[in-house]
């Protein structure tokens, strides 16, 4: 299904999640009422840098005008940082890929700034990641897509959230999307299987309204179109014989 990757492109990979996973930790720590999403943007820079890793969103491949996504509020993903003074009470979304030792990993969280998040987002934002963490344990070596895609989508039903079926989840590691996709519904046994050494981005996106998305009037910016609360939360995962190791966590 993937092009193979080598032993060492798989410990590459596992090197870079880490770094990701690392940047991630700083981050959270960086947002709180007053500072600007492209003061995050330029943060994040400093350290993909420092940590000798490679802004994949500013390469060729992807020409996004940033180093990372920062979708705040009712956006979804793929937002463009502007200066935008983050307020108590936002709900903002960070996707990133970075690439090390040229292989690529992806990962996104959302969160409320300040203290002070309210029951509907914390609800949105508990399921949204509950629906990821089941979507990985749903990987017991190979397994289909389905099986990930079914156990993703009973998560979010059961929460009664909307689910983002327009966007999907997605292989990576040489580049950012591989085959296969990774939808956020579909049924157990059914999809593409998935072998040992497969490396993959399961991506929730829930909302607290409807399912459909809409490009805004910059290209990327990707938000609910009925205006309601999106959250989104992602990992790069790696299929093993007998489970799954996550790669971009400390
Ligand atoms: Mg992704």
């Amino acid at each position: 299904m993937q092009k193979v990757k080598t032993p060492e492109e798989i410990q590459a990979m596992r090197e870079g999640g880490k770094i990701l996973a690392e940047i991630f930790a700083g981050l959270r720590k960086q947002v709180k009422p007053g500072v600007s999403e492209k003061e995050l943007d330029a943060w994040v820079e400093a350290e993909i840098k420092r940590r000798g890793a490679i802004a994949t969103y500013k390469t060729a491949e992807v020409n996004f005008p940033a180093v990372i996504c920062i979708s705040t509020n009712e956006q979804l993903v793929h937002g463009i940082p502007t200066d935008y003074v983050l307020q108590e009470g936002d709900v903002v979304g960070f996707d990133l890929v970075i690439e090390y030792k040229k292989m690529k990993t992806d990962s996104a969280f959302t969160m409320v700034v300040g203290n002070k998040a309210t029951g509907a987002q914390k609800h949105l934002l508990q399921a949204t990641e509950r629906a990821l963490y089941a979507g990985i344990d749903a990987i017991k070596g190979p397994v289909r897509v389905g099986d990930i895609s079914a156990a993703v989508e009973k998560v979010l039903k059961d929460a009664k959230v909307g689910i983002v079926r327009e966007l999907v989840g997605h292989g990576v590691g040489h580049t950012m999307h591989e085959a296969p996709e990774v939808p956020n519904y579909g049924k157990k046994g059914s999809g593409p299987l998935l072998a040992p050494g497969d490396t993959i981005a399961i991506e929730p996106m829930a909302s607290l309204g409807g399912e459909r998305v809409v490009v805004e009037d910059d290209g990327w910016t990707i938000s609910m179109r009925d205006g309601s609360l999106g959250a989104q939360f992602e990992h790069t995962v790696l299929v093993t014989e007998d489970g799954v190791e996550i790669l971009t966590q400390v």
